[in-house]
């Protein structure tokens, strides 16, 4: 007998005839003679409509209070799943985060999971029934209700197949499984049969949401497979997995994009040691994520720093640095929040040169303006204007031959 995880998002929840195909999937799976636990995300659309009712009341909404707010749309998905998989016969039970002990730490909207306590879960387990658990939501150590990030559903299901050592983690989401590039945008966008932990990492942190980057890091560090597929369909998708487990090599594996980043540049910084200190200091206290920085050449004895952070963190930063602007002498701030960051991932790039110039070629010859690099061993990131967003990711995916119709590289 294996043990399950399934993980069904929103468009897979979306309506009540997609929740009875939903619970006829499951049930499916629990008479197959699988051990079964299904985590849910809230309705397609109802955390977004949440979100909206809390900045009716305020700009910046309290950060408890935030998380009571979105974490609800997960309530009403579970017990009408768990009603749905009742109705078809079989035993279901659902539980909010709390209740199964879902322990995060307390940063508000974006926490991440400490513990949970796997005994409760195995208790119902050897119950016969269904646990149908609410993803995206936990309890900090206070008692306070968490979030886990938009997205963070993926997470709970990961962080939960781990703690009860699953065999596998099925996520199923509105696509075949994972692409070269997103498929919405990208018509020829070719399913990957396997992608390895390093890769999935990277392309989920840099903006493919098919799957939430926390759910990667624990997969990862826990050795679990998730399997990303389509809800409605029977076909395998894609085995997120070890390195040594894939046989394709290529040199570029994906490419993703991020619109979720605003651009803040403090302009004529004096440039004498400290300087770097006194900006982000002030940005970490604040809790706030900071992505790339560079700095530009000094002009007498002034240079231009630039930074990106997260859009919805984008005013918290911009009222921490206009204390910072006066305290160190800067001129001025600007923002720039109409940018995407487009990036190439793969594991083969480690061991091949050019790959980089190659890059900044192809944005080049379609006249794309590059504002921001950055790399690492496996990827290469370029921040341009948000109006190039699709044709930077066509262009890149066909030059790197990443497409349907290819041959990958040795
Ligand atoms: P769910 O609601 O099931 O969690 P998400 O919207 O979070 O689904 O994630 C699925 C979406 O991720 C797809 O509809 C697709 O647009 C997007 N996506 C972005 N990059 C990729 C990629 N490389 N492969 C597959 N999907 C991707
Ligand atoms: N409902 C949450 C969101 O929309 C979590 C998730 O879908 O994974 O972000
Ligand atoms: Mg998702």
């Amino acid at each position: 007998m294996a043990l399950i995880i399934q993980k069904y998002g929103g468009t897979s929840v979306a309506t009540i005839d997609k929740i009875k195909h939903v619970a006829k999937k499951v049930v499916e799976t629990k008479k197959a003679g699988n051990d079964l636990i299904v985590v849910v995300s809230a309705m397609a659309g109802e955390t977004d409509r949440l979100i909206e009712l809390a900045h009716q009341i305020v700009a910046r909404p309290d950060e408890r209070e935030y998380d009571v707010m979105v974490s609800t749309g997960e309530q009403v998905s579970i017990a009408l799943l768990s009603m749905a998989i009742q109705d078809l016969g079989c035993k279901a039970v659902s539980f909010l985060g709390f209740q199964i002990k879902i322990v995060t730490n307390s940063d508000f909207s974006k926490a991440r999971i400490l513990n949970i306590d796997s005994e409760k879960i195995t208790n119902e387990l050897r119950n016969g029934s269904i646990i149908v658990i609410a993803g995206f939501q936990g309890i900090d150590e206070q008692g306070n209700i968490t979030t886990l990030g938009r997205g963070g559903s993926d997470t709970t299901a990961v962080a939960v197949a781990a703690a009860l050592k699953a065999d596998v983690c099925e996520i199923y989401t509105d696509v075949e499984g994972v692409y070269t590039t997103d498929p919405t945008i990208c018509a020829n966008a070719r399913k990957l049969e396997r992608i390895s932990y390093d890769e999935m990492l990277e392309m989920a942190s840099l903006g493919a949401k098919v799957l939430h980057t926390r759910s990667v890091e624990f997969a990862k560090k826990y050795s679990v497979p998730i399997h990303v597929r389509y809800t409605f369909s029977q076909n395998t998708g894609t085995l997120v997995t070890k390195e040594d487990e894939i046989m394709e090599k290529v040199i570029v594996s994906g490419v993703t994009y991020n619109k979720d980043e605003a651009k803040i540049t403090i302009v004529k910084v004096p440039d004498k040691p400290g300087i770097a200190s006194k900006i982000f200091k002030p940005i970490s206290e604040a809790n706030i994520n900071v992505d790339m920085v560079i700095q530009n050449v000094s002009e007498d004895g002034f240079t231009d720093v630039t930074f990106t952070v997260s859009k919805s963190e984008c005013k918290k930063a911009l009222e921490v640095i206009k204390g910072v602007v006066q305290e160190i002498g800067a001129a001025d701030v600007r923002y720039d929040k109409d940018i995407v960051k487009v990036s190439i991932v793969g594991v083969g790039m480690r061991s091949h040169a050019g790959v980089a110039a190659k890059m900044f070629t192809v944005l080049a010859d379609e006249g794309i303006n590059i504002m921001m690099i950055s790399t690492s061993e496996i990827k290469i990131s370029c921040v341009i204007n948000a109006k190039y967003t699709e044709l930077a990711v066509r262009v890149l995916h066909d030059a790197f031959e990443l497409g349907e119709h290819m041959v990958s590289e040795e």
